[in-house]
């Protein structure tokens, strides 16, 4: 281990089944790299199908002495747990800093959270309520109940190693459900210290399970298994339509999570100084590799040049260094292939006529750090217009009137989140309005946060996260009728 952290117990090699820490059955291990310098950090548990299916017998076993707890005990576990996490703030950090490559005070910001969600659902879990609908015979009840749906899966991704493990568990565990995790290969660690630290807080044997290691043994378990009544995954588009085709079969309930293509629409009656905040807030967090991030800058004529030069200028104080170098702000990126993509993405619009505007200054230099680039005269026919770069690239597309805005916006497969920028209110619920996305944010820069409800529309996803919809993913409605009173 070459992590120095206040509490070492946190750095885990091993997966959590049945109350018990272990390594696969195999005894496989895989590595996990650092992505700032390519060292090996450490190793995880392969597991493999058995023992995949172990930690879902087990979670099964553990739901009806789960689901019968009252809500007011499950909520003392979910607090302990939000207490646990708070207290081993910098730990988690400086983990996810070094598995994941995002700054240490992004990463710790990450951490505040995710234990936001603990605490959000354990309230929440107290607020799960029905209601007694008028019947048409006198003798006669209806009462709508909520019961929790059972064994749920969590499959979650490597950009948001801690928040998306919250996101998914603490509602599910509100609710009545037992968990079994499965965090990206790439990022386990922080996922590991997060449920290690969830086992600390008193959750009974069985009722939080986590498996580390290759994806698809582990995800053909989870989707085939009729004990698992619910799949929440988060990742690309790709993947999630190959869990819900395996989830067919079994029917399960699904969350998904996928990928986006956010526009954000900087109109001429803009305040240029707040848009172009608000775009390095989008755009650059976790070096441009969040489903939310601007992947196209839509700049009307009139504010176009004054906007590209003040966010030229903002890029310019960017710092590219290892995460947990002081003042670092740009990380790098996972991997070589996400490196290779944001390349990739930068030339082809160069060859089709895009002009590399401006860049930030040069920092670190290893294989899988990318320079952010603004780049001016991006079209619809260049690679990102269509697919997500996830990294640092900020393409500026110019349109003239507002209807070619819009248009150009919600010219894509992809509805998550689209971002706009205008100080007229006509306009504010006009295009508002006809934004095709979960998520619509007008004159600010963020929207994640765990008492509003997170998802996407169209080829990004099922289902809500945070608020109090994210808790109904996690609950069955059951119509109760009671006669002859
Ligand atoms: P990203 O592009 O963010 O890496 P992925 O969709 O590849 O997204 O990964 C998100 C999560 O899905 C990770 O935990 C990854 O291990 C998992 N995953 C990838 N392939 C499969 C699969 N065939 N079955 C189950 N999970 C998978």
């Amino acid at each position: 281990m070459t992590l120095s952290l206040s509490n070492p117990a946190l750095f885990i090699e091993r997966a959590l089944i049945d109350g018990a820490w272990v390594g696969a059955t195999s005894g496989a291990t895989l590595d996990v790299d650092n992505p700032a310098t390519g060292a090996i950090i450490g190793t995880i548990a392969d597991c493999g199908e058995a023992d995949t299916q172990a930690a879902v017998d087990a979670a099964q076993a553990a739901w009806p002495a789960w689901r019968a707890k009252t809500a007011g005990e499950r909520a003392s576990l979910l607090e302990r747990w939000y207490a646990l996490v708070m207290d081993n703030l910098a730990d988690l950090g400086r983990i996810m800093t070094a598995e994941q490559g995002k700054p240490l005070a992004e990463a710790e910001g990450e951490i505040r959270y995710a234990a936001s969600f603990i605490k959000w659902f354990a309230e929440e879990g107290r607020r799960i309520d029905g209601s007694i609908i008028p019947a048409p015979e006198a003798n006669r009840r209806i009462l709508v109940m909520k019961e929790p749906v059972g064994v749920s899966a969590a499959i979650t991704p490597w950009n948001f190693p801690a928040a998306m493990i919250t996101r998914k568990c603490a509602p599910a565990l509100a609710a009545g459900c037992p968990v079994v995790v499965k965090p990206s290969e790439l990022t386990p660690y922080t996922a590991l210290a997060l449920i290690k630290l969830a086992d600390e807080a008193g959750f009974p044997r069985g009722v939080i399970n986590i498996v580390t290691g290759q994806a698809a043994p582990i995800g053909a378990v989870l989707t085939g298994s009729e004990a698992v009544r619910k799949l929440s995954f988060t990742g690309s588009t790709r993947v999630g339509a190959l869990l819900m085709r395996q989830s067919a079969d079994t029917i399960k309930r699904l969350s998904l999570e996928l990928g986006g293509n956010a526009p954000l629409i900087v109109f001429d009656d803009a305040d240029v100084d707040l848009a172009v905040a608000a775009t390095m807030a989008s755009k650059f967090r976790n070096a441009g590799q969040t489903c939310v991030c601007a992947n196209r800058i839509l700049v009307q004529d009139g504010i176009h040049d004054a906007f590209a030069e003040k966010l030229a200028k903002a890029v310019s104080a960017l710092k590219i260094a290892p995460g947990d170098q002081d003042g670092s702000t740009i990380g790098p990126l996972i991997n070589q292939a996400a490196a290779e993509k944001v390349k990739a993405h930068v030339e082809d619009a160069l060859a089709h006529g895009a002009t590399l505007f401006a860049q930030a200054p040069e920092g670190a230099t290893g294989a899988r750090f990318a320079r952010p680039v603004i780049l001016t005269g991006a079209t619809r026919d260049m690679l990102l217009a269509s697919e997500e770069t996830f990294g640092p690239v900020a393409p500026l597309f110019r349109f003239t009137h507002e209807e070619e805005g819009i248009a150009l916006a919600n010219d894509t497969s992809f509805g998550l989140a689209s971002y706009f920028y205008t100080e007229n209110l006509h306009r504010a619920f006009r295009v508002g309005e006809r934004l095709e996305a979960g998520m619509v944010v007008l004159n600010t820069g963020g929207m994640a946060m765990e008492m509003a409800p997170f998802g996407g529309i169209k080829q990004s996803g099922l289902g809500r996260e945070g608020a109090h919809a994210g808790i109904e993913e996690y609950l069955e409605t059951k119509a109760f009728h009671i006669g002859g009173l």
